[in-house]
C-alpha cells in the first residue's frame, strides 16, 4: 500500500516516499492570534488534522508542527485598538485558539511552536543571508533580494520577469527590488522589538515559519501545508530564503487546501463575511461540521450553506444510529479476535481496503465516505435480522473495530448525539423497560407487554426478541 499525494510544487500526484522510511515530518502554517479563527480557517486545520491522522493509521510516525504566529502587524494593531501590550492580544487568542481546535477535535501537535520564542533562530538565518549577501540591511530594514535565487517562483509557477511586469512602483523605496521582502523590520516607537545585528526590530512573517520549520524537522523535511492563498508569496518566500541559506532542498511535498466560500466569496476576516468556528459550532456538532469538510475534496473549494450543513448532520445521524447499533450487538464481544477470524474476500474486508485505497490516492475523503457509507447500508442488513449467528457477530464486531479505527481520525461519528449508549441512564433505563416486558409476557399480560413495545417504537427504539433474549435497539429514522 502505498500514499499518492498532489504536491503543488511538481503540479503531480506523486507517490509519497518520506526522507526516512516509516516517518513523516510534517509542518503546517498556523493562524496569527489576533482574533477568533473562523470556519475557513477551521478547514484548513480539520483537513490537515485528518491527513496526519490518516498518515498514522497507515502507519506512519508523524512529527506534526503547527506554529503560531504571535508577533505580526495585525496583531500590533489590535493591542494599539485596545490599548493593552502586544502579548495580551496573542496570549488571549491563543487560548481561544486551543480551545476551538480541541471543540473541532483537532489533535495536539508534536509542537506548537510560537514565533517571540524563536526570535535567535530567525536572526541567525537572516544573519546567514546577509553574510552571504543574499540579503541586504537598509538602515535596519533587511530584505531579501530575490534576483539571487534564480528559481524563484517555482512553487507558484510564476516567473521572476512576469512578476516584475506585474508590480510597478515599489511600496519601500528602501527595496532594491519591488519583490524583495522583508526578512527583518526595523523598530517604530510603540511596537515590540527584540536586538539583532542591525539593531532593534522585529522578524517578517515568512522568516518565522523557515525558522521554526527548520529547527523542529530539519533543512531538509517531507510535507508543507498550509492554504492555496500561502502560496505565494507566503511559501514561495519560505522556499527562497530557507534554500539560499541551507543550500538544500527545503519541504518536499507541499499540500494546499481549497478555500472555504460563502455566497461565492472567499471567507476571510479582511472581507468581514466571516463565521467564526465558535458561531458554527453553537449550531452544529463538531462530527457535523468534520463531516461538511470532508465529503469535499480538502483541494476543492467547499461553500459554507446551510443545505451542505444539513446534509452533513443527516450524514452524521446515519452513522451514528449505525455506530449505536453496532455497539448493542456486539458489546461484550472482543474487537481482537474479529480480524484474523475474517477471510480476505469477505466483502467488509474488500471495503475496508477500498477505503484505505481512496484516502491514499491524494485524501479523496469524499470517495472513502462513500465507500463507508456502503458498509453502513451492507452491515445494515445484518443488523436489522432477528437472529444473529456467532459468525455474523463476529463479522459485527470487525464492522465495528472498523468504524472506531477510521473514526480516530476523522471523528464524524456524534459521540455527544450517541446518546443511548454514551448515557449510562439511559442506557440502564432502556435495559429496564425490556426486562419488564419480558417479565410481563412471561406471564402471558401481552396487552402491557405490547404498549412498552409500541411506545418505545414511537421514541425510535425497537425492541427484538432474539436468539440470545430480548434487545433494544435505535431505529434509522
Ligand atoms: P491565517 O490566520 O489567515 O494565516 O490563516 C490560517 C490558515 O487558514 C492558513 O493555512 C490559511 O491558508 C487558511 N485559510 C484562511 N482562510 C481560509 C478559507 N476561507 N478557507 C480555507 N482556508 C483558509
Ligand atoms: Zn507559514
Amino acid at each position: 500500500m502505498s500514499v499518492h499525494l498532489y504536491n503543488t510544487l511538481t503540479r503531480t500526484k506523486e507517490e509519497f516516499t518520506p526522507l526516512e522510511p516509516g516517518k513523516v515530518k510534517f509542518y503546517m502554517c498556523g493562524p496569527t492570534v489576533y482574533d477568533y479563527i473562523h470556519i475557513g480557517n477551521g478547514r484548513a486545520f480539520t483537513v490537515f488534522d485528518v491527513i496526519r491522522g490518516f498518515l498514522e493509521f497507515v502507519g506512519f510516525e508523524v512529527t506534526y508542527v503547527f506554529n503560531i504566529t504571535d508577533i505580526d502587524d495585525k496583531i500590533i494593531n489590535r493591542a494599539k485598538e485596545e490599548g493593552v501590550p502586544f502579548n495580551q492580544i496573542s496570549e488571549r487568542f491563543t487560548k481561544i485558539l486551543f480551545e476551538d481546535l480541541e471543540a473541532l477535535g483537532v489533535a495536539k501537535a508534536s509542537v506548537h511552536p510560537k514565533a517571540t520564542e524563536h526570535v535567535g533562530e530567525m536572526v541567525a538565518l537572516i544573519k546567514t543571508l546577509v553574510d552571504e549577501k543574499i540579503a541586504y540591511d537598509v538602515d535596519g530594514d533587511v530584505f531579501f533580494d530575490v534576483s539571487k535565487f534564480e528559481t524563484y517562483g517555482k512553487l507558484s509557477g510564476k516567473r521572476l520577469d512576469e512578476l516584475r511586469a506585474g508590480v510597478r512602483v515599489s511600496v519601500d523605496k528602501n527595496k532594491k527590488n519591488p519583490l524583495d521582502f522583508a526578512l527583518w523590520k526595523k523598530h517604530k516607537p510603540g511596537e515590540p522589538f527584540w536586538d539583532s545585528p542591525w539593531g532593534q526590530g522585529r522578524p517578517g512573517w515568512h522568516i518565522e515559519c523557515s525558522a521554526m520549520s527548520m529547527k523542529y524537522l530539519g533543512a531538509t523535511f517531507d510535507i508543507h501545508a498550509g492554504g492555496t492563498d500561502l502560496v505565494f508569496p507566503h511559501h514561495e518566500n519560505e522556499i527562497a530564503q530557507s534554500e539560499c541559506a541551507t543550500g538544500e532542498n527545503f519541504a518536499r511535498y507541499w499540500l494546499h487546501n481549497g478555500f472555504l466560500n460563502i455566497d461565492g466569496d472567499k471567507m476571510s476576516k479582511s472581507l468581514g463575511n466571516f463565521e467564526t468556528v465558535r458561531e458554527v459550532l453553537a449550531k452544529y456538532s463538531r462530527a457535523v461540521i468534520r463531516m461538511f469538510f470532508l465529503q469535499k475534496h480538502y483541494r476543492s473549494p467547499i461553500d459554507l450553506t446551510e443545505e451542505g450543513l444539513h446534509a452533513a448532520s443527516s450524514a452524521v445521524k446515519r452513522l451514528t444510529t449505525f455506530y449505536d447499533n453496532l455497539s448493542s450487538l456486539t458489546a461484550g464481544l472482543g474487537d481482537s479476535q474479529a480480524g484474523p477470524a475474517m477471510s480476505p474476500g469477505n466483502t467488509f474486508v474488500k471495503m475496508r481496503s477500498e477505503f484505505v485505497d481512496a484516502m491514499s490516492d491524494d485524501f479523496n475523503s469524499p470517495a472513502a465516505l462513500s465507500i463507508l457509507f456502503d458498509m453502513v447500508r451492507e452491515a445494515n442488513k445484518l443488523i436489522g435480522k432477528q437472529m444473529h449467528s456467532d459468525e455474523e457477530l463476529l463479522t459485527l464486531s470487525y464492522v465495528k473495530e472498523t468504524v472506531d479505527a477510521f473514526d480516530q481520525f476523522l471523528g464524524i461519528v456524534d459521540r455527544t448525539e450517541s446518546d443511548f449508549h454514551s448515557s449510562d441512564l439511559i442506557g440502564t433505563l432502556l435495559d429496564l423497560l425490556v426486562d419488564v416486558r419480558q417479565e410481563l409476557r412471561a406471564k402471558k399480560e401481552w396487552g402491557l407487554s405490547d404498549k412498552i413495545r409500541d411506545a418505545l417504537s414511537e421514541i425510535g427504539v425497537a425492541v427484538e426478541d432474539k436468539k440470545s433474549g430480548p434487545a433494544w435497539r435505535k431505529m434509522d429514522k
